[in-house]
């Protein structure tokens, strides 16, 4: 998005890729259909040490600025769910329309031209295994460090602090969280089964779908959570967003085990329901022991031990300090000419087409400043 802002503004660009082909992570997301964009991007769809930056280059390359860009190549898409657009046939139809839009605009792509040092003479000086670059600027859109296997390394962390810049220290975002060995014997069992929650820690909820895993929990309301989650915390789970729960145990002239198992599987799946009454109610029908289940199945309380890590996450939180950035252009404050973009940034959107909303706001705010 970058190189083709640029270009347009007839500068030369050259886009430098370790790997063979353009845009991997974009052809891995959202199924391979890519969640591209998120009709209901607002600020407060990012984490970041400060909350304020992202707002300026969010403001002037909206969503609208990219569905526009669709539009344009004919790429048919949809909305799956809560603003999220994927494409209808595949990712590659993203990398495609890229690629072509760096073709018109002039900026060259160089593949398999992976990066291995970066000087400041009177120009950037880039060097790759078989090639130099000179220029008088260097945008840096190298990702987080999110599925190695994709190539993620730590590279633009390393240039940033090789230039002085401040990290924020990074973490796994959007990502599966393990149960502890006590939960895990109880709720290991449970893989596959999905129920409507709403997740919460540190003053954020997200009400959405929770599935169980073989090592925890894992699901668009617990990757979205885990963004906002810090090791050793606890995550609070309504397994009955707006059920009266005991209700219908209240009402039965039979309050047991049975009964209540049956008003449980009106909101959870049955194996869930049965497990977890088995293993958080006292056994005990009287008012006050139901108002104590109804308030426990309202904030099923989970410490994990952890999370899937880097592997597993969509994203990696913190990153380049925004402070060393200017909001407006993404170039570094101490040194002229150099900028970060993207995911490299402490930027981290939530679940649905954020992330790379971010990616184009960032790219087309730099793209612009060249
Ligand atoms: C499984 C998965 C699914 C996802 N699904 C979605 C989704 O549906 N919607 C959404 O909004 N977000 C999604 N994301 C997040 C999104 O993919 C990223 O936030 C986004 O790709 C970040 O863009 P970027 O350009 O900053 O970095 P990247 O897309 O990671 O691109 C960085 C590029 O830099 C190259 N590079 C790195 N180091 C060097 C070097 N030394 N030399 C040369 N090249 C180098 C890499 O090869 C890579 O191509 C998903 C992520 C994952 C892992």
């Amino acid at each position: 998005m970058c190189a083709i802002e640029a270009g347009k503004r007839g500068r030369h660009v050259a886009v430098l890729e370790r790997a063979e082909r353009i845009g991997k992570k974009i052809l891995i997301s959202g199924g391979g259909r890519c969640n591209f964009t998120n009709l209901h991007c607002s600020p407060e769809n990012f984490l970041s040490a400060n909350p304020h930056f992202a707002k300026s280059a969010l403001a002037r390359y909206t969503p609208a600025d990219f569905i526009a860009l669709v539009q344009k190549h004919h790429i048919p898409y949809h909305e799956k769910t809560l603003g999220q657009l994927f494409c209808d046939r595949s990712a590659t139809d993203i990398t495609d329309m890229l690629e072509s839009e760096c073709k018109t605009a002039g900026a060259k792509i160089f593949l398999k031209s992976k990066i291995r040092e970066v000087q400041r003479t009177t120009e950037f000086v880039v060097r790759c295994e078989s090639a130099e670059f000179h220029a008088p600027v260097l945008v840096v859109a190298t990702g987080g460090l999110s599925v190695s296997k994709m190539g993620a390394t730590s590279f633009g962390y390393d240039l940033a602090r090789q230039f002085g810049l401040k990290i924020v220290p990074t973490r796994p975002g959007l990502v599966p969280l393990l149960f502890d060995s006590n939960d895990l014997s109880h709720y290991g069992a449970l893989a596959g089964v999905a129920a409507d929650v709403i997740a919460s820690t540190n003053h954020h909820s997200f009400r959405e779908k929770m599935l169980f895993t073989h090592r925890g929990l894992s699901g668009p309301a617990i990757l979205q959570i885990s963004s906002y989650w810090n090791e050793g915390q606890a995550i609070h789970l309504d397994l009955a967003p707006q059920h009266d729960a005991t209700a219908k145990i209240r009402e039965s002239s039979d309050r047991s085990m049975a009964t209540a198992r049956r008003a449980f599987q009106e909101f959870l799946p049955q194996r869930f329901a049965a497990l977890w009454l088995e293993l958080n109610s006292t056994g005990a029908w009287t008012n006050p022991a139901l108002e104590e289940l109804e308030a426990k199945v309202h904030a099923w309380t989970i410490t994990p031990s952890g999370t899937e890590g880097y592997e597993k996450a969509e994203v990696t939180a913190g990153g380049v300090n925004t402070d060393d950035l200017s909001s407006k252009t993404m170039e570094t404050r101490e040194v002229p000419g150099l900028f970060f973009i993207g995911e490299v940034v402490d930027v981290t959107g939530q679940l649905g087409g954020f992330n790379f909303q971010w990616a184009w706001a960032s790219g087309a705010a730099a793209g612009r400043a060249l």
